[in-house]
């Protein structure tokens, strides 16, 4: 069974629409066994998301997607306890580290509150993900280290999914596949992009580099940034 490991909430603001109420409750209509949570510098939808995927009797995996100093972004997800307290820790000093500015967090800060978490590449752009980036990844996380491939069937997806496992390969990283989606189904494609919009106070227009991926049951994403 296919696991969705990098999966957002509304409480990834004016980015994605389902409550996590709505995310256990898709899981548990497709069967899934487990369903993870990764909103944008916050763990605030974690509770109740952990709640309602126990009463659904779906596997909940708290994590994060964090976004580094550098602008990159990564998903984080807790093994255990430790680990949902390490990234309870990592998003708190991330926000008192920033309190007026972006939150975001240097690779240092990452590496202090590592321990049991793993970590996926997030959403790459092209040259973003390079060879010594992955290499200091893999010295902080070691065999928990993930490269993440997104297929967002945009004319640069092959290209970009060709040189991100010929990096993998090279470094001998695991891949894993994820649809970072943003919300429950294609009708609600265009509320997500309106919210969007409302983020980046830009007209709404159907934007060219967003296309529903097919190719999964919860979800759909889209953007990469
Ligand atoms: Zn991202
Ligand atoms: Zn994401």
């Amino acid at each position: 069974m296919f696991v969705h490991l990098h999966v957002h909430s509304h409480f990834s603001f004016k980015d994605a629409t389902p409550s996590p109420l709505q995310l256990a409750q898709r899981a548990k209509d497709l069967g899934m066994s487990a369903l993870a949570i990764t909103d944008h510098n916050t763990l605030a939808g974690a509770i109740r998301f952990y709640q309602a995927c126990l009463r659904h009797d779906v596997k909940p995996i708290i994590g994060c997607e964090i976004t580094l100093d550098t602008g990159h972004h990564l998903v984080l997800l807790a093994m255990n306890i430790a680990g949902y307290s390490n990234l309870c820790r990592l998003v708190t000093a991330m926000y008192l580290a920033n309190p007026s500015k972006k939150t975001e967090a240097s690779l240092a800060l990452v590496e202090e509150h590592s321990r049991d978490l793993i970590c996926l590449t997030a959403c790459a752009q092209p040259q973003a993900i390079t060879h010594a980036f992955l290499t200091n990844l893999k010295g902080i996380f070691f065999d928990r280290l993930y490269v993440e491939l997104e297929n967002h069937r945009t004319q640069e997806s092959p290209r970009l999914l060709r040189q991100l496992a010929q990096l993998a390969q090279e470094l001998e990283l695991p891949l894993v596949a994820t649809n970072n989606v943003h919300f429950l189904s294609p009708a609600d494609h265009r509320c997500r992009d309106i919210l969007v919009a409302m983020g980046s106070l830009t007209p709404c227009i159907p934007c060219a580099s967003m296309k529903t991926t097919t190719g999964s049951s919860i979800s759909h994403t889209v953007r990469t940034y």
